[in-house]
């Protein structure tokens, strides 16, 4: 018996373990592992998606087995080192591997189901007849119908007047396009131009272009257009036989604009250094990690392309990771400048269907160089040469949703799987990854001077409670203003970051301290000027800005907190004569904006730049020679333990902006706490003593990278039904870990109320724990039940996020 153990997609219903199928000799052909299929599921008719995960050709099975039904599929949509990663992940995740598997596919591959219902007899109710209008089959949405509609149906099933079937669509779909091949040769078409009429001038160029592109082929629109044919006359060379027409896959491209050609520059020793090593890795074939760690303006990116053209030049390819905040228009025309059209981009920027035209380039092998953000981990690149992860450190590297994998851990694993070297680089590396530098675990490159021994650029910490005193309420300290206003006149440009949007924080009443929040999420609404609203920034409520108060009926409301909106407009009354542009959330939502933007600055069109966290990172402007942070304390009151370190990387980030090129550069970081150690140290620079002040209060306080936790959430639109399972969960806990375990809660979550929904968590920390693996896999398929009634749990390993 042909046998085929497929993993299905059964939401609220999933397994780890695969399930067996008949293969019916019409599909023995065409079956093989990765593909996806359609099969029954359960007792009724219920068709569903699953991916063949194997494929046994003589297997033996006692019972009934049910039969494939059709493959979606002509050749497997998951290679076998994809499929046996996903295996890892689930695992490694605690999430399920269909998950898994759907994450590493391109958005349209995820097929989606259509329900139909299917006319039997009719001989059924008038009503379920006019359903059907006329036809025997029907798009079927039980949402969308009124109940005793619905009830009919159900009867009229029963009697099997009526059948439901369910609909798989495939919206993965090539784009199509007609080409054309010579079937006549250069000769023969010589022949057929010394007997052609003079005046088919569409003719002749035809057989002109044949004769000048012996054995090509060509889209059939491009050489209509190229070289101005008719439609007609091209029509009359297939008719003629001078053609074989046939349908081709075209590739919508997204950098449709051409990149300017780059070429490497000459290394410097640290540079030359690096590449060296790595390369040496490559050659070799081993699976080595190495900690690029490069202060701002080293040359990290350099160092990324000439690895990755050491590994083309042995004929391997190359995938390298960015955060989304950092695909800029800059990094993308120095990748595609460096090697053309051998680049994929993935990124989030693209629609879903330019991203399956990205994944197909790559894997059809006409792509050797993948650049992407999170998920282009999953690139279906063969023969890996070199991974490279830059700004490893950056959270956005760690998926929020199941399966909650960390792209650093995925990245490894390829690694080993193709014996190639693997580049975390930063400038302020993750505590994790420099600690196992330091263990030898993981190979330690530094990066330690900026290009052309620039100097890193002076930092000056401004106490803002000092500033109130003399300021009042102004977000602007006079120094700040003071520099700004000298590059104003020096024509240099200022770049300044503020980590929030909006224009202004919340609104509160200044007679009773009422402040308004979202009525779904335990949250204060954020006022924007340009919608006239206040909005939720988590799940997008929005209303009418209030006049009064609603507690107190007070008139005396007052917008606290700064936005971006209102700082642009305070910094221009301050500063009349600069030009300003603004990044944020709400300027760069239209697709291509961004890259405006920052073509506009680029240009020398405005003098300042004034944005949230996305200004912080990968921008290389050589005129910009100051940089004011606004408000660093933003990010240091999150009740998170790992605030300090994202702090002094967004200050050590965005201090890399200034002084990039000839001319030094200049930092003031306001703050309201100048004296914490972040702030402090972020003056200088100094990673390396961050990192040892860092380590030795993390050692105290038991927290990574000396222990390792895992965060489990319970949520309902019910509290105490979600609290209940929490302390549920901590008793099995309680009695499968050991007495080293130290568990934080059950508590609310930070933001208690999110959507409608209340969450309860609990962190467990740990060093050896024999039995976690086995505990969280228990609670991971127990609670899917719970899943049907709405109340969800969720465990987040290595949580990036303790809120
Ligand atoms: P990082 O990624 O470490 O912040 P970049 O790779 O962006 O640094 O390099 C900073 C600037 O120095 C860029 O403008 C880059 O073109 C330039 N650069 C890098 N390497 C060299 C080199 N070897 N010679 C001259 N300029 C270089
Ligand atoms: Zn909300
Ligand atoms: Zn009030």
């Amino acid at each position: 018996m042909r046998l085929a153990k497929v993993i299905v997609d059964v939401p609220t219903m999933q397994t780890n373990d695969p399930y067996t199928y008949l293969v019916p000799d019409e599909l023995s052909d065409k079956i093989q592992k990765g593909m996806r299929v359609i099969v029954p599921f359960g007792n009724g008719s219920r068709k569903i998606q699953g991916i063949i995960a194997d494929v046994d050709n003589d297997g033996e099975f006692d019972g009934k087995l049910k039969k494939i039904e059709g493959i979606l599929d002509l050749e497997p949509v998951l290679n076998p080192e994809l499929l046996s990663l996903s295996k890892w992940m689930s695992k490694k995740t605690y999430a399920f591997q269909i998950s898994c598997i759907l994450t590493m596919l391109p958005s349209v591959m995820r097929a989606k189901y259509q329900k139909q219902l299917v006319l039997n007899s009719d001989d059924v109710d008038d009503d379920i007849l006019k359903l059907f209008d006329g036809s025997t089959v029907i798009d079927f949405d039980v949402d969308k119908l009124p109940n005793d509609i619905v009830r009919k149906i159900i009867q009229a099933r029963k009697k099997r007047q009526v059948v439901i079937k369910y609909k798989v669509q495939d919206n993965a779909k090539a784009k199509k396009i007609y080409a054309l091949s010579s079937k006549i040769s250069t000769d023969e078409a010589k022949h057929e131009l010394e007997n052609i009429r003079k005046n088919s001038k569409n003719l002749i160029k035809i057989l002109q272009y044949i004769i000048s592109h012996p054995g090509e082929s060509i889209a059939q629109r491009k050489l209509a257009k190229d070289y101005d044919i008719s439609e007609s006359s091209i029509k009359t060379a297939i008719q003629k036989n001078w053609f074989k027409r046939f349908l081709q896959e075209e590739y919508r491209n997204p950098y449709k604009q051409t990149v300017k050609r780059n070429y490497p520059l000459k290394l410097n020793d640290d540079q030359a250094n690096a590449v060296n090593t790595i390369s040496d890795s490559i050659e070799k074939e081993n699976d080595q990690v190495y900690l690029l760690e490069g202060v701002t303006g080293s040359g990290k990116t350099e160092v990324y392309l000439q690895t990755i053209q050491r590994a083309l030049k042995m004929g391997k390819t190359a995938l390298m990771l960015v955060p989304e905040i950092s695909l800029t228009p800059q990094m993308v025309k120095r990748v595609k400048g460096r090697f053309g059209d051998r680049v994929a981009m993935l990124h989030s920027g693209l629609s879903s269907g330019e991203k399956y035209d990205e994944w197909r380039r790559i894997e059809n092998g006409e792509a050797d160089v993948v650049v992407g953000a999170r998920s282009a981990i999953f690139a279906p690149l063969d023969n890996i040469g070199v991974i490279i992860m830059d700004e490893e450190h950056e959270s956005s590297y760690k998926q929020d949703d199941a399966p909650r994998y960390h792209t650093r851990d995925v990245a490894k694993w390829r690694a080993n799987y193709h014996n190639c070297p693997l580049v975390l680089g930063s400038a302020t590396p993750s505590l994790e990854s420099r600690a196992r530098a330091t263990k030898g675990v993981y190979t330690l490159i530094r990066l330690p001077h900026r290009i052309n021994n620039q100097s890193l650029p002076e930092v000056r910490i401004i106490d803002m409670k000092e500033q109130m005193k003399e300021n009042g309420q102004e977000d602007f300290s006079n120094e700040l203003l003071a520099a700004i206003n000298n590059r104003l006149q020096k024509h240099e440009q200022v770049v300044l970051m503020l980590n929030r949007r909006g224009y202004s924080s919340f609104v509160m009443c200044r007679n009773c301290g009422f402040v308004l929040h979202c009525p779904n999420c335990d949250i204060s609404l954020t006022l924007h000027m340009d919608s006239r609203t206040m909005k939720c920034h988590y799940c997008g409520h929005e209303e009418p800005i209030p006049n009064k108060c609603r507690n107190c009926g007070s008139k005396k409301i007052r917008y606290y907190g700064t936005g971006t909106q209102k700082v642009q407009q305070q910094l221009q009354r301050l500063v009349p004569n600069a030009r300003i542009l603004r990044m944020d959330v709400d300027t760069t939502r239209r697709k291509g904006s961004h890259e405006r933007l920052l073509q506009r600055f680029g240009n020398g069109d405005a003098d300042i730049l004034l944005g949230t966290q996305m200004i912080a990172k990968g921008l290389d402007f050589p005129n910009v020679t100051l940089v004011g942070v606004l408000n660093a304390d933003t990010s240091l009151d999150l009740p998170d333990f790992r605030s300090s370190e994202r702090t002094f990387d967004l200050l050590t980030q965005v201090s890399g902006r200034a002084g990039r090129a000839e001319k030094s550069g200049l930092v003031y970081v306001q703050t309201f706490n100048p004296d914490n150690y972040a702030i402090q140290l972020s003056k200088k620079q100094d990673y390396e003593l961050f990192y040892r002040k860092e380590m030795s209060i993390r050692h105290e306080t038991n927290y990574p990278p000396y222990f390792f936790t895992v965060k489990i959430t319970a949520s309902d639109v019910n509290e105490s039904k979600a609290a209940a399972k929490m302390f549920e969960i901590a008793k099995i806990l309680k009695a499968k870990l050991s007495q080293q375990a130290i568990m934080l809660g059950p508590s609310p979550s930070s933001i208690l109320k999110l959507k409608n929904k209340y969450y309860y968590q609990i962190i467990i920390k740990y060093k050896h724990e024999p039995n976690m693996d086995e505990c969280l896999e228990y609670i991971l398929n127990h609670y899917q039940k719970d899943a049907q009634k709405g109340l969800y749990v969720n465990i987040d390993p290595d949580p990036l996020n303790f809120m």
